[in-house]
């Protein structure tokens, strides 16, 4: 700035201000999965862009900056952590040139907020059994004495000569469709029919992932052709493995069973609780195997291989998630 005086005054002074740019208003901040969106008043003057700072404290300290170029009024970070809470704050900068240098002039900090990231659910599912059984054996628990098959062959349809394997995997294709649909993150222990992945290293998927549910999918086998009906099955409370997942378990199971008969309106074959399973044993989530029904009665054989009924099954399971989640 140059001041030039008036009348018998002579001379000029040179005085130099620095403008720096106005405060940042940030409009909001929303939560997305493992992020968030913030949303802030542009500043069209005195202002080159943005400084967005965030930070799992709110001193800001190990904070994160992110600069952002002028006439973008929202910003969204990505690649956070789950259901966890944030602190953001912002400040307009302004690019000057100084001795043939460019420096950059910061506002004050905005005030800041805090956002929490969407709580995602991740659930595993099992596709159950695989193109061929694995008849080696492995413990059935932790330190188990006893042993059973990895992966047993599974049983197959009367009518639709469709093996268990098959029907597993199609029910659960569809299931983590209808799942992320929802807004779950889903993770599969097997998507081909070609893989040999033994009933311990299945709970070991979901367990590795932390996952919130395991939903081991599996269809029944009896002598009696008219045995039908869905039953889901969950460790005991004594379970010396996984006693400690009982309670968890046992409402999983409760509730998918509960939602899928009412959905298909099928018959409710209750819950069995037993602790032979390996799949059950070796899990450090919440789990539960649900056999949809049996495919040695040949009228609801079919019916498990009816798209329309697979999109009933499918929702009944994913009904009986929400209301898991829900509690
Ligand atoms: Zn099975």
């Amino acid at each position: 700035m140059k001041i030039t005086f008036l009348g018998r005054y002579k001379g000029s002074t040179v005085k130099k201000f620095k403008i720096n740019p106005r405060k940042v208003t940030i409009i909001d901040v929303t939560a997305e999965n493992k992020g968030f969106t913030v949303e802030y008043k542009t500043q069209s003057r005195q202002c080159s862009g943005y400084q967005l700072q965030y930070a799992k404290n709110s001193s800001f300290s190990n904070a994160v900056n992110v600069t952002i170029k002028q006439n973008i009024s929202c910003r969204k970070v990505s690649g956070l952590q789950n259901n966890a809470a944030y602190y953001v704050r912002m400040r307009a900068y302004t690019k000057v040139k100084e001795n043939g240098k460019v420096k950059k002039y910061y506002s004050a900090w905005s005030r800041k907020k805090k956002v929490k990231t969407r709580d995602v659910k991740l659930v595993c599912i099992d596709a159950g059994h695989q193109q061929r059984g694995d008849s080696s054996q492995e413990p059935i628990g932790p330190g188990a004495s006893s042993y059973k098959a990895k992966v047993a062959s599974g049983t197959s349809g009367v009518a639709t000569g469709k093996p268990e394997y098959q029907l597993t995997l199609e029910v659960a294709l569809k299931l983590q469709e209808e799942l992320m649909r929802r807004g779950y993150e889903v993770l599969m222990t097997r998507t081909t029919h070609e893989v040999n992945i033994s009933n311990s290293a299945r709970a070991a998927i979901a367990n590795n992932a932390r996952a919130d549910a395991f939903i081991r999918i599996h269809a029944n086998g009896s002598d009696n052709a008219n045995a039908s009906g869905v039953i889901t099955i969950c460790q005991t409370p004594a379970n010396v493995y996984c006693g400690a997942y009982y309670n968890a378990s046992r409402r999983l199971s409760e509730l998918v069973l509960e939602h899928f008969s009412a959905v298909c309106g099928c018959k409710n074959g209750g819950i069995w609780q037993t602790d032979t399973m390996s799949g059950i044993n070796w899990c450090t989530v919440p789990v539960t195997i649900l056999e949809m029904g049996y495919m040695t009665n040949p009228a609801e054989d079919r019916l498990m291989s009816d798209p329309a009924y697979q999109d009933k099954m499918v929702q009944g399971i994913a009904n009986g998630i929400d209301a898991y989640f829900a509690l």
